[in-house]
């Protein structure tokens, strides 16, 4: 089979105004960037504000391998599909990010023939968006540091200082640096750090701001550091904010691209799934709802982590709600989850994957607290077999949730029809909105503890000090009404990386508690999470290369 830069440098490509033209969008709400990408103007939103909402069809999935399973590429294929079947759908997709990109992962913009194009530049700069959201971060960093050198007017604790710096790459030397260094005139001397740009909150904030004055009111609100006196100093007390927002003025605008189908797409920001909520901007998802009959999304990591954030945080925030679930799995990963080491496989193994549709069960119970229909896209690979699928099936019909098989990896769109099918029939039947798991009003610990006990099946919640204390103190700055994003390893539904399937008799472990008070909710975090990633022994960068014709090699 050909690579997917091979498919995606082969596709028929439209003009970009042309698949514009056909969603309805006037040529002056189209900012090109060359033939094939565009950014959308926020008015199209505006002015389409009384027409009914398309259906939202969320994406998601069991707890992934270090492979990923495939979500973005069914998310394509799914999108692709309904458009095959006659249905005027949008597919909404994160940014990806240069760090995975380079180091293990690959890119993000599907796989196979299902695929969001041109990928070399959706996986590369694409319209820049990262690099102003890297910019506005940096813009804050150097204000507060100019502001400790001009004298330290607002009294910021400097064992108190909050704010990070960020760069889009995987790179962990900058994890911990120290600034400042030399003489007076190179500023304060500190300590402080790298995180990689998904994991800036103004990232989470671009994904969830409704408009430009939304964005700014939570740029202003962003916390930078504590004063002596342990109040919280904003970004708005620097008289950052109006900066911030002129460099994220282009950004905070939908990107319109296509599939190798010419299906359009919105691939619009790309928060960290862990420390932040993991979803394309709402933004982007409320304009493609007014622009298509079915609109795809996709929340990042499994469901435990991404569909919860998904209902919990972006559809209240943004009071969208799906019709419909698709849940992702392969064979391949209920196997792992079935104890099968990454090896084996290949082999068929029947009695394994049957123990690893615990995993895929636990998620369909989850699922329903939520309200919403759902169906499992089997996500085909070439080892499959038959009696490994009829154990998925079986034990998904058993909770009355149908398995179907996607082939849109080699197929396309064609290889997703009747997953489509299946999606249609489930948003026609579904009116009524979905449930969030918990009220707002409720403490922050009952909040953390609903999602541990609900979703993950903890016994309970076990706080550091240190975790209680920023409990507290958060409570106290009048935060304790926001909703809880878990950072939690995305391979268990356990803070354990190494429990599979479905473990029980566990505690959740939280260590620290981070108020991202901008973004608009309070991270919980579990376990050892990775804000600035590294690089592998042989990073997929070592692979790439492009020819003088201009031939595009190892990206995927
Ligand atoms: P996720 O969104 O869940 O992280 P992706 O859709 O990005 O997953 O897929 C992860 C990787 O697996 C990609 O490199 C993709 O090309 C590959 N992949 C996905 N589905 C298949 C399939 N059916 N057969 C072979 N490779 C696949
Ligand atoms: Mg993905």
């Amino acid at each position: 089979m050909k690579t997917d830069v091979q498919i995606a440098q082969e596709a028929n490509l439209k003009p970009i105004s042309e698949v514009a033209e056909k969603l309805g969008i006037n040529a002056n709400d189209l900012e090109l960037y060359g033939n094939h990408k565009a950014k959308v103007s926020l008015s199209v939103l505006k002015d389409n504000q009384d027409k009914p909402d398309g259906k939202l069809i969320l994406v998601t999935a069991i707890n992934p391998t270090p492979a990923g399973e495939g979500k973005t590429t069914t998310n394509v294929g799914l999108s692709m599909a309904l458009n095959y079947i006659g249905k005027k759908t949008i597919t909404t997709l994160r940014e990806p990010s240069l760090g995975p990109c380079f180091g293990v992962k690959g890119g993000a913009a599907g796989g196979g023939y299902a695929q969001v194009v041109p990928m070399d530049d959706i996986n590369l700069h694409f319209t820049g968006d990262f690099h102003a959201i890297t910019s506005a971060h940096s813009l804050l960093a150097a204000l507060l540091d100019n502001h400790l050198h001009q004298g330290n007017a607002l009294n910021i604790d400097m064992d108190r200082i909050v704010w990070r710096r960020v760069v889009d790459m995987n790179d962990r030397a900058l994890r911990k640096i120290t600034v400042g260094q030399g003489s007076r005139a190179n500023g304060v001397e500190r300590e402080t750090g790298y995180d990689i740009t998904v994991a800036s909150e103004i990232m989470a904030i671009l994904c969830l701001a409704s408009s430009l004055t939304d964005l700014k009111e939570r740029l202003g609100r962003m916390i930078v550091a504590y004063n002596t006196a342990g109040k919280a100093v904003t970004a708005s007390d620097l008289e950052a904010t109006g900066a911030m927002a002129l460099l994220l003025k282009d950004a905070i605008k939908p990107n319109l691209v296509q599939t190798l189908e010419n299906t359009p797409a919105f691939i619009h920001g790309g928060p960290f799934a862990n420390i932040a909520h993991g979803c394309n901007s709402v933004l982007a998802t409320k304009t493609a709802l007014k622009l298509a009959d079915y609109v795809v999304t996709e929340a990042g990591f499994g469901a435990d982590l991404g569909a919860e954030k998904f209902f919990d945080i972006k559809c209240r925030y943004a009071g969208i709600s799906p019709s419909a679930v698709v849940i992702v799995a392969t064979v391949r990963a209920l196997k792992m989850n079935g104890g099968v080491e990454k090896a084996e496989l290949s082999k068929e193994n029947v009695k394994a994957v049957e123990a690893g549709t615990a995993n895929i069960v636990q998620h369909l119970d989850n699922l329903k607290k939520f309200e919403v229909p759902v169906v499992v896209a089997l996500n085909k690979f070439p080892t499959d077999t038959a009696a490994e699928f009829d154990a998925v099936k079986k034990a998904c019909e058993d909770k009355g949730v149908k398995v179907i098989l996607s082939d849109v990896f080699s197929q396309g769109g064609k290889g997703g029809v009747e997953l489509a099918e299946e999606v249609v029939r489930l948003c026609d039947q579904n009116v009524a909105p979905y449930k969030p798991l918990y009220a707002l009003e409720l403490p922050l610990e009952d909040k953390i503890e609903t999602i541990a006990k609900e979703i993950y099946r903890a016994d309970g919640v076990e706080y550091t000090l240190e975790a209680k204390q920023q409990l507290d103190e958060i409570a106290a700055l009048g935060f304790d009404h926001l909703p809880v994003c878990m950072a939690k390893t995305q391979y268990s539904f356990s803070d354990d990386a190494a429990l599979l399937g479905a473990p029980r008799n566990f505690n959740i472990h939280v260590k620290e508690v981070r108020l991202s008070a901008g973004a608009g909710f309070v991270v919980a975090i579990t376990g050892a999470i990775m804000t600035m990633p590294g690089l592998p022994k042989v990073p997929a960068a070592n692979g790439m290369d492009i020819t003088e014709d201009g031939e595009i090699i190892g990206l995927s």
